[in-house]
C-alpha cells in the first residue's frame, strides 16, 4: 500500500494559549488552573491541561494539549487503531494487536475511530468535489465491493490532469441515467470540457447528454480489439457458413480486413478513419441473423468494423485535444484505474466484504484522501486533528 502514515503527535503540556472565550467569544479571559489528565496514549502517560475563565460570560472551559482532547484516548492512539485499519487488519484483529501492545481497544471503539476520522474527510462527495479542484480533463470509473453479501458499485472520478482522486460515491446502478445523474454535478464543478471513460455504452450516452467531447480509455479498447480478431480469425480463414462468399469476397480479404483493423487500433493514427469505413462498407449488406440464427461470420465481422468506426474519434481524441491552458492527456484512463487499485481495492482485498454501504464509501474516501495527501506528507494527523 503507497501510504504516507504521519501520526499525530501529543504534547505533555499546552503550548498554545486560547486567545478568546470558547463560549462567547470574548478576549477578557485567563488561565484558572492547571490541572493533570490521565491519558491513554502509545508513550505518555499524563498530560497538563488547563482550565481557563471568562470574566464576560462567566463560564470555564478545558483547553487541552496537541494531540489530546476530553476523550480518555490520546489522537496519536486513535490514529494508531485507524491506521492499522487502513492497513488492512479487520476491526477485530486491529483490538487484538493493540491489546497485545498494552493499549486495550474495543472492536466498537476501532470501529468508531475509522468511522469517525473517515467522516472528517470532507470533499471526495460529488457534491463537495475536493478542495474546489477545477480541471479541464475529467476521468470517470466504476468498480464495486462487496456489502452485505452484494455487489455495490462506486464510481470514481479523477482529475487526469494530476491524478488526484475528486470523489468516491455509491451508486444505485450502472445504467446511463444514473451515471449522469453522477457524473453531471461532477463535471459542473471542476468546469470539464473532456470526459475521460472506457468504452461502455453508458458513459457515451452520459458524455452525449453532458455535451462533452469524450476520450475512451485506449488500453482497453486495443485489447478488446485484439481478442475479437483472435476470435474471428479461424473462422475467416476457412469460411464455414459461405457467407462471405454470399458478399462476393475471398478468405484472404477477411483476414486482411482483420489485421488491418488490429493495425489500426494500434497506432490510432487519426487520419486513418476512412480505412475503417472503407473495411465496413465491405461487409455492409451481411443479413442479420433470423429468430433463433446464429450471427453469420460477414455478419460479425460487419458489427466489428462498423463499432470500431462508430468509435474512432472517441478513441483518437486524445492527439489533438488541448486544454484552455495547453493541457494534454495521454489516452489512458490510468487516473481512474489507479485510484480504485490503490484507494478502493486494495484495501478491499483483505476484508470478505463490507457490512455496511457508508463504512465502504467512508474507508475508500478516507484511502484516497490519504492518497490524495501523499505528496504534502500529511495523513492522519489532518484527518483526526
Ligand atoms: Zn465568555
Amino acid at each position: 500500500m503507497r501510504l504516507h502514515m504521519i501520526l499525530p503527535n501529543v504534547e505533555t503540556e499546552v503550548t498554545q494559549a486560547p486567545r478568546a472565550c470558547r463560549w462567547c467569544g470574548s478576549q477578557h479571559i485567563y488561565r484558572w488552573q492547571q490541572v493533570a489528565k490521565r491519558l491513554r496514549d502509545t508513550r505518555v502517560e499524563q498530560v497538563q491541561a488547563q482550565r481557563w475563565f471568562c470574566r464576560t460570560c462567566g463560564r470555564t472551559w478545558r483547553v487541552y494539549p496537541v494531540g489530546v482532547t476530553q476523550a480518555q484516548r490520546s489522537q496519536r492512539l486513535a490514529g494508531t487503531a485507524v491506521m492499522l485499519y487502513l492497513l488492512g487488519l479487520s476491526y477485530g484483529a486491529v483490538a487484538l494487536a493493540l491489546g497485545a501492545m498494552g493499549h486495550p481497544f474495543s472492536k466498537s471503539s476501532v470501529y468508531y475511530a475509522v468511522q469517525a476520522a473517515a467522516a472528517r474527510v470532507l470533499g471526495l462527495r460529488r457534491a463537495q468535489v475536493v478542495g474546489g479542484v477545477r480541471t479541464p480533463a475529467l476521468a470517470g470509473d466504476l468498480t464495486s465491493v462487496r456489502v452485505k453479501g452484494k455487489w455495490l458499485p462506486l464510481g470514481v472520478s479523477v482529475d487526469d490532469l494530476s491524478g488526484q482522486v475528486l470523489t468516491i460515491d455509491a451508486l444505485t446502478g450502472e445504467d446511463a441515467a444514473t451515471l449522469k445523474e453522477w457524473i453531471t454535478p461532477v463535471a459542473e464543478q471542476v468546469g470539464a470540457r473532456l470526459l475521460i471513460t472506457d468504452d461502455a455504452d453508458s458513459f457515451k450516452q452520459v458524455a452525449a447528454a453532458l455535451g462533452l467531447p469524450q476520450q475512451v480509455g485506449k488500453a482497453h479498447v486495443v485489447r478488446n480489439t485484439n481478442a475479437l480478431i483472435t476470435a474471428l480469425r479461424p473462422a475467416a480463414l476457412v469460411d464455414a457458413d459461405g457467407s462471405l462468399c454470399a458478399l462476393g469476397l475471398t478468405t484472404e480479404q477477411a483476414v486482411a480486413d482483420l489485421e488491418r483493423l488490429g493495425a489500426l487500433v494500434g497506432e490510432r493514427d487519426p487520419g486513418q478513419e476512412g480505412e475503417l469505413e472503407e473495411s465496413y462498407r465491405r461487409y455492409a449488406a451481411a443479413r442479420g441473423p433470423g429468430k433463433g440464427e446464429t450471427a453469420s461470420l460477414a455478419y460479425r465481422l460487419r458489427n466489428l468494423f462498423l463499432d470500431r468506426w462508430n468509435l474512432w474519434p472517441r478513441l483518437v481524441r486524445y492527439r489533438t485535444w488541448r486544454g484552455p491552458g495547453g493541457e494534454t492527456i495521454d489516452g489512458t484512463n490510468n487516473g481512474c484505474e489507479r485510484g480504485i487499485g490503490w484507494w478502493i481495492k486494495e484495501r478491499y482485498r483483505p476484508m470478505r466484504g463490507y457490512k455496511r454501504e457508508q463504512s465502504a464509501v467512508n474507508v475508500s474516501r478516507l484511502l484516497a484522501w490519504c492518497g490524495n495527501q501523499l505528496e504534502a506528507g500529511a495523513c492522519l494527523l489532518e484527518v483526526l486533528a
